[in-house]
């Protein structure tokens, strides 16, 4: 290469060197200016809201009780004292709205067996999802109730159990083993699912406890889906059942005996036993609320435009639902990390951007939800009934458990829901903090009712710890400064979208075919049911672009009603029918969409 030549290319390299040392210093001394390089985020407020919303005063802040009304109330005191204003019809920042908390026992339950009334709570009980009303029938001895043609095993094969009470066992022929091959077919509303496609008018699952107080059965449970499983549902004691049966000629205890050594199904039908079930169950709806606050931007055309900034506040309270705490006894669960240490990176970014420490054109709606646990219920009620319309919503950051960071890096979830997040974080993240951007916009946290809208969201999360969802969850295990430096990215990201232009565009994720779960099933459809929705059948909040529900024409807001031949009532019937099909399959789905039904092939996929 000649000299001279050689001399300018030196020359050219030594500039472009220069610039581009300039550059980062500008951008470090635009961060300087936004805080002297010192993240603006104080460990100080952070703390004290951490260690607030996680005391055990709040109780687990389980929504609709006293204990997530109190973080409410500290959150909507924060952002009056950061001067946000309400943005909403009335001049509180609280958007109240209700939400179905629980399932308990109406006034009368009454169930007799050959003519002997037996006792509520002692004898019998109903179960979560069953069906209420009253119920008439004669009984059928059904073994586990497992029609499971894949293992050649079926209790119903010689049984007609059409308007029958159907009397079945807990778990399978190999017992209550987790690993077992029968161990899908344990589950009771797989159980309930099953009795009712095979036309039975109740099911009644006979306790294994010598106790009836001891057992999980004579308490009300209720799941994540208050949809009821179509079918009369109870459990009988394990006493009860020996003696009723015996008078009848039916010995429980050889019968079990003889099932778990043969592994094959013995099944009796017992005319002679008259059954008469009321059934009396109740939703419990609650009250809450999602804290909600607006900062106004300065520039006469953008700031009708805004970036919601959200976490949510809530969390599981004593355990009574979703804890992963061995054992049943209520204990705090303090969320700590899930979710106070999302909700004080709202407080601080509110605090820090409403104190003019950067001028923002763009507005921003800072919001704390509620029921996040009990199914994203706080965020599904805000995109029905945004502060901001959601056209003009440009993006929303969302902050689930922020506060474990392990080894310097953050997940970024969303990040394939606009073309501008992997050029734009890399930039504005703070030195040392690795990213490790996850596509997908779905996710069991609340960006996903945004996405779910086409807007564009953002996702961050420090990862699952061994507390997650459990007592230990407290304040003491908070990575403070990994929460700050998860924080100042935040912050950068605010600011800059709050200038952006153009605004974010919006993409859908490409499908990344999501990886299976544990115990999930094989096929792949890419559906994603919009859980806490109260119908009868499974609606849809969003079907994955290219995936094969989207190439049979599903679309948001189809309830899907019939898949494969089989009712579908709730989320549990269709994980069970599709946990028996294969991919490669062509099954025909039924939806409601509107009034009208429709019958839409789908060929089902493998699950990668
Ligand atoms: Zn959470």
């Amino acid at each position: 290469m000649r000299q001279s030549f050689a001399k300018r290319i030196l020359l050219i390299a030594a500039l472009a060197l220069a610039g581009t040392w300039l550059a980062v210093a500008v951008i470090r001394a635009k961060r300087a200016g936004n805080g002297g390089g010192k993240s603006a985020i104080s460990s100080e407020a952070l703390t004290r809201h951490i260690h607030y919303l996680a005391s055990d005063e709040l109780a687990g802040r389980l929504a609709g009780t006293a204990g997530a009304e109190k973080a409410a109330a500290y959150i909507a005191r924060e952002f009056q004292r950061y001067g946000l204003s309400a943005g909403g019809p009335t001049p509180s920042s609280l958007q109240p709205f209700t939400f179905i908390a629980g399932i308990e026992l109406g006034a009368t339950n009454r169930l007799t067996v050959a003519n002997e009334p037996l006792e509520l709570k002692q004898d019998f009980m109903p179960v979560s999802f069953s069906l209420s009303g009253d119920f008439e029938g004669t009984a059928v001895f059904a073994g586990h109730g497992i029609s499971a043609a894949g293992l050649k095993y079926d209790d119903y094969q010689n049984l007609n159990v059409k308007d029958q009470f159907v009397f079945v066992l807990r778990y399978g022929p190999e017992g209550n083993n987790p690993h077992g091959q029968f161990q899908r077919y344990h589950a009771l509303r797989y159980k309930a699912l099953t009795a009712r496609e095979k036309g039975a008018r109740a099911i009644v699952f006979i306790d294994d406890e010598e106790q009836f107080s001891k057992s999980t059965l004579s308490k009300l449970r209720y799941d994540a889906d208050f949809a009821d499983s179509g079918i009369a549902a109870l459990s009988i004691s394990l006493p009860k059942a020996r003696e009723r049966f015996r008078l009848h000629g039916l010995d429980l205890d050889a019968v079990k005996k003889e099932i778990a050594q043969s592994k094959k199904p013995v099944v009796r039908d017992l005319p002679s036993i008259q059954i008469a079930f009321h059934g009396e169950l109740r939703k419990v709806v609650r009250a809450t609320a999602n804290v909600v606050g607006v900062l106004q931007g300065h520039d006469p055309n953008l700031k009708s435009e805004a970036i919601v900034i959200g976490a949510h506040y809530d969390h599981i309270g004593l355990g009574e639902m979703g804890s992963l705490a061995e054992g049943r006894t209520p204990q705090v669960h303090n969320g700590a990390d899930d979710n106070a240490s999302g909700t004080a990176g709202v407080l601080e970014l509110a605090r820090v951007l409403a104190s003019g420490q950067a001028r923002l054109s763009r507005s921003v709606v800072f919001a704390a939800f509620s029921a996040e646990e009990a199914g994203l219920l706080g965020s599904k009620h805000y995109v029905s009934a945004p502060l901001v319309p959601l056209d003009k919503t440009v993006a929303m950051i969302n902050m689930d458990m922020i506060g474990r960071l392990k080894d310097s890096r953050v997940i970024v979830g969303g990040s394939g829901s606009s073309p501008l997040w992997k050029d734009l974080l890399p930039r504005l993240k703070p030195e040392g903090l690795e990213l490790k951007f996850q596509d997908d916009g779905y996710g069991p946290s609340d960006h996903s009712s945004f996405y779910a809208k086409d807007v564009p969201v953002l996702f961050f999360f420090t990862g699952v710890h061994p507390d997650y969802h459990r007592p230990s969850d407290d304040p003491e295990k908070i990575n403070l400064a990994g929460t700050r430096q998860v924080l100042d990215l935040v912050l950068e990201t605010a600011k800059t979208l709050s200038q952006q232009e153009p605004r974010p565009q919006f993409s859908k994720a490409k499908d990344s075919g999501a990886p299976r779960g544990r115990g999930e099933f094989r096929v792949y459809l890419g559906t994603i049911p919009d859980y806490g929705e109260e119908v009868q059948g499974v609606k849809l909040s969003g079907v994955r672009e290219g995936s094969p529900a989207a190439k049979a024409g599903m679309k948001s807001g189809d309830i899907i009603v019939e898949c494969a031949g089989k009712q579908i009532k709730n989320v549990y019937d269709y994980t069970y029918v599709l946990g028996d099909r294969k991919p490669g399959e062509v099954v025909a789905v039924v939806v409601l969409r509107g009034q009208e039904r429709t019958t839409l092939q789908v060929l089902l996929e493998e699950r990668k």
